[in-house]
């Protein structure tokens, strides 16, 4: 198998420790295992992407070293490829229409005897409101939809499960029954961004033959919902790596407003890219 894996940032912000050492990683780790890195930009939510910061996260990952293929993928340039993953699992009846509000959820959740609502990946777990009794038929609507999670499962063939090379090396399982109670029905397309980050991350890597999806260990429970989707729609699963992620002094996850820890920052401080890998514990690149 050819080694081929990917950064995937959200052009929504500066690129900041932690971005750099998630990219850093996967550069490096392609470069180890003479396989190809690729840069891509996950710019599916419209509202919050900027060309502007995707012009500054490319430019502070040359200035740290990296090299990528060119062109670039955009999510906002294959909205029709996930419209067609989307007619995939609406055809077996695997989605539904939902138009519930974010507050709308939350007060449907909130069983007052059991005080906050459960958390899944993607916020607060989906009580089933807008869930049908029949699977939703006829042309693809242009709304939000949801995977209904327990009709998705009854669907599988085999046990679901991936391969983690990150701290845990092993082969994880994933559990039907945590995916129903504690992911729920994930929302894959929404509304004005076509398809949701699940539904586009599991295209694009599929469709760019990543073998090796190196990414935080924040994402981990998301990428049970990936091999699901993966599995429905006839992708291969790449192997993982979910890396430690990069704190402040506080212990806390660095964020995409924390500019002190932004790459430019330490550029206008004049800090050279081996300074900033030492920052994060990598070693200076190799020689070749
Ligand atoms: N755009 C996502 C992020 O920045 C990428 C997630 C992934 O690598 O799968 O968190």
């Amino acid at each position: 198998m050819n080694f081929r894996t990917r950064f995937a940032p959200s052009p929504t912000g500066p690129l900041h420790l932690g971005h750099a050492y998630s990219a850093l990683l996967a550069f490096d780790t392609a470069q180890a295992e003479e396989g190809e890195f690729f840069l891509r930009l996950d710019d599916i939510d419209q509202s919050r992407s900027r060309d502007s910061w995707a012009d500054q996260i490319e430019d502070d990952l040359r200035w740290l070293g990296l090299r990528w293929p060119e062109p670039v993928w955009r999510q906002s340039q294959r909205l029709t490829r996930y419209r067609e993953a989307l007619h995939r699992l609406w055809d077996i009846g695997l989605l539904y229409p939902c138009a519930c509000t974010r507050a709308d959820i939350r007060a449907a959740a909130q069983a007052p005897q059991e005080g906050a609502p459960l958390q899944g990946p993607d916020g607060v777990i989906y009580p089933g409101t807008c869930r049908q009794e029949q699977p939703s038929t006829g042309p693809l609507p242009d709304v939000a939809l949801r995977l209904n999670m327990a009709a998705a499962l009854e669907r599988l063939d085999a046990p679901l499960s991936f391969i983690e090379n990150g701290k845990f090396k092993q082969t994880r399982m994933v559990r039907p029954e945590n995916m129903v109670t504690q992911v729920g029905d994930v929302a894959l397309a929404r509304p004005g961004m076509g398809a949701s980050y699940h539904l586009s991350i599991v295209c694009d890597d599929f469709d760019q033959k990543i073998s090796h999806v190196i990414r935080g260990e924040d994402l981990f429970d998301a990428t049970q919902i990936h091999v699901l989707l993966q599995r429905l729609l006839g992708f291969d699963t790449p192997v993982y790596h979910h890396h430690r992620l990069i704190r402040d002094n506080t212990g806390k996850r660095l964020a995409k407003r924390d500019d002190a820890r932004a790459i430019a920052t330490y550029r206008e401080a004049d800090k050279t890219p081996n300074e900033v890998r030492g920052m994060v514990g990598l070693n200076p690149p190799s020689a070749s």
